[in-house]
């Protein structure tokens, strides 16, 4: 089962996708990490989507294209994968559909604006690992470090106020025309984000199962 998640910068979907994937036993790929590990690493990709990273727009997509590309060519996506967070523009979809990736279904992980606003200045993410809490929905076990490996938890450049309104604006008008795209093709699937993560990853079950 190949899948894309949609949806607006703090709905949801990077934490829905990493549920559904241990659901259904296959990998997620996040091309946001990917490029967040990239910085880290101080690699020429890293340097290059910085700039584009921190003021809250997209990544060119002549780059991103090229990453996901390298990444859907190793082994482990051969049982399935879910596509967290691209394609982000119709180009990119176009391109995925070009390299002849067949995606089964398209999921969007709806909340509106002013309920993502609010969400986004709780969130927090694993400066080892990754992962990523809500002070509110989703705190780490102990309050205050990673579950995973006790790392410290950041909040991330790209969750300030002032970023977040720019990376809504950015989804609105590059990434929901994706939305008609995938509808054309049937693909396209819509769960309402709910207060509980829990019941959205149950809602979003039941979709793929039917
Ligand atoms: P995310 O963790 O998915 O919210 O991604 C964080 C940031 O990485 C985004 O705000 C973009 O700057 C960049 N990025 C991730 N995926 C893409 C993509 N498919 N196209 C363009 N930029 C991306
Ligand atoms: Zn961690």
């Amino acid at each position: 089962m190949n899948l894309v998640f949609l949806g607006a910068p703090g709905a949801g979907k990077g934490t829905q996708a990493e549920y559904i994937c241990r659901h259904f036993g296959i990998i997620s790929i996040s091309t946001g990490n990917i490029i967040r590990e990239a910085l880290k690493n101080g690699t020429e990709l890293g340097l290059k989507a910085k700039t584009y990273m921190d003021a809250g727009g997209l990544v060119p997509d002549e780059i991103v294209i090229d990453i996901i590309k390298e990444r859907l060519a190793q082994d482990d996506c051969k049982d399935g994968f879910i596509l967290d967070g691209f394609p982000r523009t119709v180009p990119q979809a176009v391109a995925l559909d070009k390299m002849g990736v067949v995606i089964d279904k398209v999921i969007e992980i709806f909340v509106p604006d002013e309920k993502i606003t609010e969400r986004m200045s709780g969130r927090r993410v694993c400066e080892v690992c990754g992962a990523s809490y809500h002070i509110e929905y989703k705190p780490p076990k102990n309050g205050e470090t990673c579950d995973n490996d006790g790392g410290h938890l950041i909040q991330r450049k790209d969750d300030a106020p002032e970023t977040v309104k720019e990376r809504l604006r950015v989804y609105h008008e590059q990434t929901e025309p994706l939305k008609g795209y995938y509808e054309e093709q049937g693909k396209l699937y819509i769960v309402e984000g709910q207060e509980d993560i829990k019941d959205t990853t149950r809602y979003t079950v039941e979709v793929l199962e039917n």
